[in-house]
């Protein structure tokens, strides 16, 4: 099963994805985890990345391509995945539409997560706020001038995928505002009777 999240930085999309991990075993493959590990890393693909994620821009489509060419190898793929973050313009959808039909496979499902984008902000604010009584580092991109410009690139250039993954037939959106358990719930009623058909 092939699962594509889709949605607004801060829509929940890590959450759901711990979720969907959890009650059907695929792996999640989230291009921004993979890219901050090569940039603490210090690879030469993750040094470049760097300002550009601090800066709230996408990383060239054809680097992010070729990170889930190769991760989609694995075995652990085997049985499907869900892709966090990924695709994030229409030439990464048309990428991943003809990397996967080379391997006679396709995208199952996309999950819009439907967010009111005021709320947002505040979540972040609260997600700071957690992270540095946690004593935790606080995201390079977590501010709120990043997470704007984030928020415009999302507009502009991930929000296309949405009529083009509705025109492929397999777009599903959920209320993505409701309690976590209830987003999870709305998550399932998608997900399981695809899985059941597998
Ligand atoms: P995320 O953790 O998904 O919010 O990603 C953090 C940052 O990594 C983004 O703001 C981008 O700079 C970069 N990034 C992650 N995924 C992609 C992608 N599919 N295409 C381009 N840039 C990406």
């Amino acid at each position: 099963m092939i699962v594509i999240f889709l949605g607004p930085p801060g829509a929940g999309k890590g959450t759901q994805a711990a979720h969907i991990v959890e009650r059907f075993k695929i792996p999640q493959l989230s291009t921004g985890d993979m890219l901050r590990a090569a940039r603490d890393a210090g690879t030469p693909v993750g040094l470049k990345a760097k300002a550009i994620m601090d800066a709230g821009n996408l990383v060239s489509d054809d680097i992010v391509a070729a990170i889930i060419e190769e991760r989609i190898e694995a075995e652990d793929c085997a049985k499907g995945f869900l892709l966090d973050g990924f695709p994030r313009t229409i030439p990464q959808a048309e990428m991943l539409d003809d990397m996967l039909s080379k391997k006679g496979l396709a995208v199952d499902v996309v999950i819009e997560l439907k967010v009111d984008e005021a709320a947002l902000i505040e979540r972040l604010r609260t997600r700071i706020k957690e992270t540095l009584a946690a004593g935790r580092e606080v995201r390079g991109d977590d501010n709120e001038e990043t997470f704007a410009k984030r928020l415009g690139v999302y507009r502009e250039q991930t929000a296309p995928l949405i009529p083009y993954y509705e025109k492929q037939g397999k777009l599903s959106a959920v209320d993505g505002m409701g309690t976590v358990t209830a987003v999870s719930a709305g998550i399932d009623a998608i997900l399981d009777p695809i899985w059941t058909e597998k």
